[in-house]
């Protein structure tokens, strides 16, 4: 259980960052915009960088223009170690509700 408390104080810390936060993961976009004669037609695709996130089980996306892909870039990472934070003390926490199950079937006694 001791150990379980140290897991969840190491878990917990990225959940105290202030920072924003953004929804979604920043990637790279390459794709074709479908014109025969345009160079991507012959391999060069169409790069650019977008932001992806899901609504309402519905996947999301929105170009980043270069100004901002720094900033959306760390804000999208801020939010998934905040996300895996929340999947860490989720896990920790199942845990601790077991081990106390188990401590109460080791000390409970018949009236
Ligand atoms: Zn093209």
């Amino acid at each position: 259980m001791r150990r379980l408390v140290a897991e969840l104080e190491g878990s917990i810390e990225a959940v105290f960052g202030r920072g924003p936060l953004v929804k979604g993961t920043v990637y790279e976009m390459a794709r074709k915009c479908g014109k025969s004669s345009c160079a991507c037609a012959r391999g060069e695709l169409h790069r650019s960088m977008a932001l992806s996130w899901s609504h309402k089980g519905k996947t999301r996306l929105m170009s980043v223009p270069p100004e901002r892909l720094m900033e959306l870039r760390g804000k999208s990472e801020e939010y998934q170690r905040l996300r895996g934070a929340r999947a860490e003390v989720a896990a920790i926490g199942k845990k601790m509700l077991a081990a106390i199950d188990q401590i109460e079937r080791i000390r409970r006694e018949e009236p």
